[in-house]
Formats: structure tokens, C-alpha cells, sequence
């Protein structure tokens, strides 16, 4: 999935768990379990190699949405440090992608392939596969506004 809706949920849940210990893994592991909705990357599954100017694009894209969207939603909330932390640890089992480009593709294989087991890989078309990414944002904009 895009790093948006991952932190959006990542920060729901910091906005309705009060315990550190618990936003946390629990913020990671969503990580994961929505990797597995049906859904379509488009971006993400681009390997280092074929990465051009629109990929690179989205990718800055979404990551300046992600933030944007989790800095209006936790400004001037109480729980706005855990909201903070579930959204960077919900983003964080990602972190992979930046690496590769960073240090090379065969870095982090091991790790990358554990990820990947996790990751639903069938094509979707647009409509579908933007539906489960729009979804876990939606409801997660949701639950934390409706939390304040
Ligand atoms: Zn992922």
C-alpha cells in the first residue's frame, strides 16, 4: 500500500490507544495486515532499476501527503505524540524501499522477501485498487476525528 493510508492508520490508532507500549507494535502490525487487503501499488512494486521521474514523483508525493494529513490531524490533540509514533512505526515496515534506493536493490533481500509474503500480489485494476487504500484512509480520518 502507499505510505498515506498506512500512516493514517498508524496515527488512528495512536489517537484512540493511550499506552506507548502498545501503539507501537500494534502500529506495525497494521503494517502488515493491510498489506494483505487487496490492493494495487503501481509504485511500490517498481523495482530500483526501473524507478523514473513519475515514480519518484508519487513516492515524494505521498510521503509529503502522509505527513501533511497526520500534522493537521494530531495538531493540538492530546494524544498527539502517540498519534506521531503509530503513524512513523505504521510507515516504518517500508522503510526498505528508501534503502534500496539508497544502498542498491540486493541490500535488504532477506527482509524485502519477508515483507513480500505479507503483500497481497495480484493485479487490480485502478478502481479496486485504489478502493482498500481509500478505505483504510477514509476510516482512519475517521476514527480520529470522531475520537476528539
Ligand atoms: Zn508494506
Amino acid at each position: 500500500m502507499l505510505l498515506t493510508p498506512h500512516m493514517l492508520l498508524g496515527a488512528a490508532i495512536g489517537s484512540q490507544i493511550n499506552q506507548v507500549w502498545l501503539v507501537a507494535p500494534l502500529a506495525a502490525a497494521s503494517h502488515f495486515i493491510i498489506d494483505m487487503f487487496p490492493h494495487e501499488d503501481w509504485v511500490v512494486e517498481v523495482e530500483v532499476e526501473d524507478l523514473n521521474k513519475k515514480s519518484i514523483l508519487v513516492i515524494i508525493a505521498d510521503i509529503l501527503i502522509a505527513l501533511g494529513l497526520v500534522y493537521l490531524l494530531a495538531r493540538g490533540t492530546q494524544n498527539w505524540e502517540l498519534m506521531w509514533l503509530g503513524a512513523l512505526c505504521a510507515g516504518l515496515p517500508d522503510v526498505h524501499h528508501i534503502l534500496h534506493v539508497l544502498f542498491g536493490p540486493e541490500k535488504f533481500k532477506k527482509y524485502s522477501r519477508a515483507h513480500g509474503k505479507f503483500h497481497w500480489d495480484k493485479d487490480l485494476r485502478f478502481i479496486p485498487g485504489v478502493a482498500a487504500q481509500a478505505a483504510v484512509g477514509v476510516l482512519s480520518v475517521w476514527a480520529i476525528v470522531s475520537s476528539r
